[in-house]
């Protein structure tokens, strides 16, 4: 039965605890916590906890409308596309505030930067799909055509990190390739999502189109990836639930995307702006290092680690841990007391290990989340702290005597998601940049996207790409039709 629970205001913002099913609200008989970083004692609302029933809904509801959707030109859905994209920015200041009280990213970047990226993914997938030419070619006396199939219903599964823009750069491509999309944002961030599931229903997608649901990943996640009408999953996360997610794709032959952790390399070669690299390393303290592509091993060239140290601690020691709505602050809290206490683990082993912290190395208050900025020297490269993504505010110093033992360091651990370079020489940047194990990587400056970019990681970072046409490829089943020239009446 379908039925509503009441909304609650965050922020003077009305939110739904429900689920959104089939064009309506839709609640369970049990609920989980949703609490504020900024003030752990602040219950945000309690949100609908989703179970295996509610992911029969929500998929039975994608598979009913998937073909109506399909059928429309990709000119037709993109005018549902643009429409949200202007309801997103018409409401972006609004859903930075709730996504700042629910998460923490400083309110002034998610205003000016992360939640307009979400009007953007949706304006960039309908046009892409739009401006799509078909492949045409001609071999062996025929004519060839790659037409995109719209594939079914895509399960989308997002983190906590910055979710309005990532669960919006997932379900964007599917939509516009024809999908009906079940989005399942993480539950320690589930606000915006909830909020977006508002701002598709203004813009009038016919219901089921998209849905959303609440809950835990162990509960109502597992039993969407497990449905078999699921034809495709895209995944942001852990290497860890990758694993799990990958499994339960394999079993129903389902192809999947995932999008991983990473443990990046900065590599600062002496010829660098020494200045500049020593500010947007100590620049990534910002979300407490909450963000998947963070440079978080520092290679610096033997001959400027000085220099680097000192500049880099200047610019840490400048950092304001405070409250994220509040423009003058630089770090922001962590997401959860839990995650705080496993950043905190993972420096304490750290340091019992022998590996030398430079700055920082604790919990900053005792009433509160956030991680002092913290910089470890490790004693050597194969210790957990330079080998496991720690997901916060701490990163390691290593040096490095040449180019060749800075690609080795760059490449040793299992992940593989990006890499920054800081050189001047266009050479040792092009070898450098081609010999780093890394979906992404940028040289002399760090998180600017294309977003027709492949974007993904190797290793343990992630399988496939999405951005662009890659991500519409992968919601598409390729078809090749094949025509025997000169036989068919014109
Ligand atoms: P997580 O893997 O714990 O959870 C991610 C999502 O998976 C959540 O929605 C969770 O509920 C769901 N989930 C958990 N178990 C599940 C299961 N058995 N079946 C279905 N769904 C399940 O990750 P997290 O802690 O939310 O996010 C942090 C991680 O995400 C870090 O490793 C970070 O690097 C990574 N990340 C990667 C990117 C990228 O683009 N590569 C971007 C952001 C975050």
């Amino acid at each position: 039965m379908s039925q509503t629970s009441s909304r609650f205001e965050v922020g003077g913002i009305s939110v739904s605890p429900d689920h959104y099913i089939n064009g309506k609200r839709v609640s369970s008989p049990q609920t989980f916590e949703d609490r504020s970083p900024l003030d752990w004692s602040l219950l945000l609302g309690e949100m609908a906890r989703g179970d295996h029933d509610t992911a029969r809904q929500a998929v039975d509801a994608a598979y009913e409308a998937f073909s109506g959707w399909a059928e429309l030109k990709p000119a037709q859905r993109a005018e549902y596309m643009h429409r949200l994209a202007e309801l997103i920015d018409a409401k972006s200041a609004d859903i930075a505030r709730v996504e700042c009280l629910d998460m923490a990213m400083l309110q002034e970047s998610l205003e000016l930067r992360v939640i307009p990226r979400g009007a953007r993914n949706f304006r960039a997938y309908a046009d892409l799909a739009v401006k799509h030419e078909e492949r045409v070619w001609s071999s062996n006396n025929t004519d060839n055509r790659v037409i995109r199939m719209p594939s079914g219903v895509s399960v989308i599964i997002t983190p906590w990190n910055a979710p309005f823009m990532l669960s919006t750069w997932k379900c964007a491509p599917a939509l516009a390739a024809g999908n009906t999309v079940i989005l399942k944002p993480a539950e320690w961030s589930p606000l915006t999502a909830s909020i977006f599931a508002d701002l598709i229903d203004e813009a009038g997608f016919p219901p089921g189109v998209f849905n959303i649901v609440q809950g835990y990943g162990e509960e109502v996640g597992d039993s969407l990836v497990k449905d078999p009408r699921v034809r495709r999953i895209s995944f942001t996360g852990s290497p860890e639930t990758g694993k799990i997610i990958g499994a339960a794709a394999a079993e129903n032959l389902v192809p999947f995307t995932a999008e991983l952790g990473g443990k990046s390399p900065l590599i600062v070669f002496a010829d660098a702006d020494v200045d500049a690299a020593a500010r947007k390393t100590a620049g990534q303290y910002d979300d407490s290092g909450q963000v998947c592509m963070a440079g978080t091993r520092l290679l610096v060239e033997e001959s400027i680690q000085d220099e680097f140290l000192e500049k880099f601690l200047n610019y840490t020691s400048e950092h304001v841990l405070g409250d994220s709505r509040n423009p003058e602050t630089t770090i922001s809290p962590m997401i959860h007391p839990e995650h705080l206490q496993s950043v905190d683990g993972f420096v304490q082993r750290a340091v019992a290990d022998g590996n030398r912290v430079v700055t920082g190395g604790k919990i900053w208050k005792e009433d509160g989340l956030w991680y002092e900025p913290t910089l470890i020297e490790p004693r050597s490269n194969d210790v957990e702290i330079v080998q496991k993504e720690v997901f916060g505010p701490v990163l390691t110093l290593q040096t490095f005597a040449d180019e060749k033992e800075a690609v080795e360091l760059a490449n040793s651990t299992e992940y593989g998601l990006a890499g920054m370079i800081y050189t001047k020489d266009a050479e040792l940047a092009n070898r450098v940049g081609r010999a780093v194990r890394a979906g992404t990587v940028w040289v002399n400056c760090f998180l600017i996207r294309d977003l027709t970019a492949p974007f993904g990681g190797t290793g343990i970072s992630g399988i496939g790409r999405e951005g662009g046409d890659y991500a519409l490829d992968f919601h598409s089943d390729l078809k090749t039709l094949q025509i025997l020239q000169s036989s068919l009446n014109d």
